[in-house]
């Protein structure tokens, strides 16, 4: 497997207890320890749970560079068998591996929750390893990062509003939320609050009490992505704007939570063309980052809050670069990220 792109550290361990492969890919430590979750999943291949962690890990130094987080990028990857998803002493002896495998990093990758984990989990790691984050409030963590992620979602969401519109005003911008979850669920109890007309759709019908309460147009899955909105909030899982659709969106503004919103790249591109604002997903949604950023510090909502609001003026300064220099936002966001990577490799190398 090629390894460019710039990675710090790989490791590969099969697991002593569970005989399960494991990676923890370490994109880059220059602006800090590299944070991020832990995948349970099952792979074709053991080098297929590598590709996913490198690709991850990448991802996340980007997020917390472009969101000005002194943190680095990195991504944990556990190749789970085929069926059902390991219990019991599996999962146990699994969890025990990784914690040691975390360990063994000596601090250089933060590990947290992901898919196919849970913060029950990240408790029988801890008995392994210091180095993570995301911890439940009864055991002395963070919690929920949703509500945090709502309101980063909602303040990008003002600015691209701002650059499309002329005001940040949210009362009577017509929003379209695919995904009532714990993200969108939140987020459209926001919205409603400062008066947007809301059209909502989950695959769980019962996520329809919430669109009522709300007094939200309901609509189905399938629909949903093509409403005609001056927003659209993707909220539920990647993916989901495609070579397909794109040419049939009916939206000013793409501004959601959902992480990997665009299913394949020159998608950002495509979107511009047809005059639609693509609000790059891993700025929108750094708030859940920022949450554990804040744990791992001590927790302050204060001050969780005032990041999580700092995204408005990110995404501004985003929007500004892509207007003057005539290049997509996604790409803005990563030349951001990037010009702050460069002065913090430019920092560490002066300094050796
Ligand atoms: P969630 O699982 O609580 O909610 C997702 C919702 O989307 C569920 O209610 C599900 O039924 C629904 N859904 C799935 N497929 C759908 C479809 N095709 N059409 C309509 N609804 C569909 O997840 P969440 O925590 O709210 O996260 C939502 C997204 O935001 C995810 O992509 C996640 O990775 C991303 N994200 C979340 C956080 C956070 O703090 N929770 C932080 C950063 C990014």
């Amino acid at each position: 497997m090629e390894l460019n792109g710039g990675y710090e550290e790989v490791v590969i361990r099969r697991g002593r207890r569970s005989g399960l492969d494991m990676v923890i890919a370490v994109h880059s430590t220059a602006l800090g320890p590299a944070l991020g979750g832990v995948r349970l999943w099952h792979y074709p291949t053991t080098d297929d749970g590598v590709a996913d962690a490198l690709r991850l890990a990448r991802g996340m130094t980007y997020k917390a560079a472009a969101a000005g987080l002194d943190l680095g990028g990195g991504k944990g990857v556990i190749c789970a068998p085929a069926g059902d998803p390991p219990a019991g002493d599996l999962r146990h002896d699994l969890l025990l591996d990784f914690g040691d495998l975390v360990e063994s990093l000596d601090g250089r990758y933060i590990t947290a929750e992901d898919v196919g984990m849970s913060p029950v989990d990240l408790v029988t790691i801890r008995s392994r390893t210091a180095h993570l984050t995301g911890l439940p409030v009864e055991l002395g963590g963070s919690g929920d990062p949703s509500p945090i992620t709502a309101i980063g979602v909602e303040a990008a969401m003002r600015a691209c509003v701002r650059d499309v519109f002329g005001s940040s005003d949210l009362a009577g911008r017509r929003v379209a939320i695919v995904g009532m979850g714990h993200v969108g669920g939140r987020l459209a109890r926001r919205l409603a609050e400062d008066g947007a007309e809301l059209v909502v759709s989950d695959l769980d019908v019962t996520k329809r009490g919430i669109a009522d309460a709300l007094e939200a147009e309901w609509t189905e899955p399938d629909d949903a992505m093509l409403v005609e909105c001056d927003v659209l909030a993707p909220c539920a899982l990647g993916g989901g704007i495609t070579h397909a659709n794109v040419s049939a969106l009916n939206a000013e503004i793409i501004c959601g939570s959902a992480n990997n919103q665009l299913a394949d790249e020159g998608l950002d591109r495509a979107l511009a063309e047809r005059g639609i604002l693509y609000a790059p997903d891993f700025i929108v949604n750094a708030g859940g980052l920022m949450h554990v950023y804040r744990e791992l510090r001590g927790y302050s909502e204060a001050e969780a809050l005032e990041l999580v609001l700092g995204i408005e003026e990110t995404m501004e300064r985003i929007l500004a670069t892509s207007a003057d220099r005539d290049i997509t936002p996604l790409a803005a966001a990563h030349e951001l990220a990037e010009e702050r990577l460069a002065l913090a490799t430019g920092r560490i190398a002066s300094a050796a």
